[in-house]
């Protein structure tokens, strides 16, 4: 097997082994790890794999370029993660929706969204990592969540012996739902906190004990390493490119598509790790022409990919599908990496540009690289009238996010000259966006409350509550701490005993 070693996008580090990007998360110099040298995937994969469950697509790609973990390593991760958490054996279903569309359902995991599918596995990639680096402590994760990321990252490090977490969310600024899911979560190592403050707030805080060296120094001393659970992780981002590889095997398995022949994919995005890891799942040698760029209202993505013209300068919206209000999209450096011709130096003006100015322009040139990649977007009354549209026709309930990517993807089919397959990345669980989804159905729902509105989602459509649903209501209580923003970090060190 070859081995893949990572470097900075912005040229500070280079030849890091995976499990040491695991374990840092972000580089020194400010940039995301990248993979040195693309791994590829071999000749007769599709054909070999059609009917392999998920556990041992995502096992192969994980080696692919986590080289340095084992293969025991890398088994036992995929067999911990990839487990009953899940709703059902099959863990990622791809159901048919439409002609010609394929719904890659990546919502059947304990928070019913497809954060899921990373944040399962990432604890026991980065205990693992800890162990091969010689690292003795017991690793601290310090989140700030704007309400789905704090429940999924819980869910996934629970009762994972030699790791704590504590996560920071805004008192009041996140739904009922996700604030009783979050202050319900068991394990001896979790701890959540409400801050007097909003996201930005939480996040700025988290970031400032993260450089805070002295912290640093007293937590070592107690027996503590930080360690960063974000999006921009080497370890949250490959799990997901496995999905999009188990995607197609199941179109060649359903005869949709000899293997070779190509499927576009769609993609709801906000931060831009999801798509990211269908573009790698492309570079790898998944049979993939066009990979859509799906945005809500915030479309900054979609302007980027008309004009080559980033502009985080603009009004925000808060919207129906939250996890896509985004305004600066930060795996998308790793694209702009790729467009410089992985040229560090000129990756690291362009997102200087960004955080001085708030805009960069990119270069004709370094457009014709990201050619194949499409882009659209949904305004709200868009998703809503997309989300009532499928279920009159098709009986499919599709959540906020999802509806973004379905709009977007009609488009886009309206446009295109040929048939081709298309799957597209089903974000969440409809349950998780009850009140939004159901008056989509049907305007009279408007009014009501989101906990009853589940049992009439049942009703609906016949199907029983998630489990991620199930207890919510009477779940007893177990987080109770609030803080001011002033106090983040005297608290975290009440949790840890220090
Ligand atoms: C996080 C999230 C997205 C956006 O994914 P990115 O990787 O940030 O682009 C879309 N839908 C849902 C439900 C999410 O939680």
């Amino acid at each position: 097997m070859k081995e893949i070693l990572y470097e900075s996008t912005r040229g500070g580090e280079r030849n890091i082994t995976a499990s040491q990007a695991v374990l840092t998360g972000l580089a020194k110099d400010g940039g995301l790890y990248v993979p040195m040298t693309m791994p590829a995937l071999p000749e007769d994969f599709f054909e070999r794999m059609k009917d392999a469950p998920y556990q041992d697509v995502a096992y192969e790609i994980l080696r692919l370029f986590l080289s340095d973990y084992t293969d025991q390593e890398l088994r036992d991760c995929v067999d911990l993660a990839y487990d009953s958490k899940f709703d059902t054996p099959e863990i990622v279903p791809v159901n048919r929706v439409g002609e010609n569309t394929y719904f890659l359902e990546l919502f059947h995991g304990a928070t019913i969204a497809f954060k899921d599918m990373a944040l399962s596995i990432l604890p026991h990639l980065l205990t693992r990592a800890a162990k091969k680096n010689n690292v003795q402590e017991d690793v601290v994760i310090l989140t700030a969540t704007s309400g789905d990321t704090g429940k999924a990252a819980m869910a996934g490090f629970a009762g994972v012996p030699g790791t704590r977490i504590i996560v920071f969310y805004p008192k009041g600024g996140v739904s009922i739902v996700q604030e009783r899911q979050m202050i319900t979560q068991t394990g001896d190592n979790t701890a959540v906190v409400a801050i007097h403050g909003n996201f930005d707030n939480a996040q700025t805080g988290v970031k400032k004990m993260f450089e805070d060296r002295d912290l640093a120094a007293r937590l070592k001393e107690a027996g503590y390493v930080f360690s960063s659970a974000n999006s921009i992780n080497v370890g949250r981002l490959v799990p997901q490119v496995a999905y999009y590889v188990y995607g197609y095997t199941r179109l060649v398995q359903k005869g949709v598509l000899k293997a070779g022949e190509l499927m576009d994919v769609v993609v709801p995005t906000g931060n831009f790790g999801n798509i990211l890891a269908a573009h790698y799942a492309k570079q790898i040698g998944t049979p993939i022409d066009r990979l859509v760029c799906a945005s809500n209202k915030n479309k900054v993505l979609f302007d980027f990919f008309q004009t080559g013209n980033y502009d985080k300068n603009r009004e925000f919206y808060l919207t129906s599908s939250p996890s896509m209000d985004i305004l600066i999209s930060s795996n998308l450096e790793r694209l702009i990496f790729e467009v410089t011709g992985r040229d560090a130096e000129k990756t690291a003006d362009l997102m200087n540009q960004l955080k001085s100015g708030g805009q960069y322009q990119i270069t004709e040139e370094m457009r014709a690289y990201i050619a194949d990649f499409e882009s659209g977007f949904a305004n709200e009354d868009q998703v809503m009238e997309t989300i009532g549209r499928v279920f009159k026709d098709e009986h499919y309930l599709m959540d906020t996010h999802t509806a973004v990517a379905a709009k977007v993807s009609a488009d886009y089919e309206k446009r295109r000259d040929n048939k081709r397959p298309i799957l597209l990345a089903s974000t969440a669980s409809p349950f998780k966006f009850a009140k939004s989804v159901m008056s989509a159905v049907d305007p009279k729902y408007a009014d009501e409350d989101d906990f009853k509105l589940l049992d009439q989602m049942c009703a609906l459509t016949g199907q029983p509550r998630p489990a991620a649903m199930r207890d919510i209501e009477n779940a007893p209580i177990l987080h109770k701490r609030e803080c001011d923003i002033s106090q983040m970090e005297q608290t975290v060190c009440e949790i840890l005993g220090l």
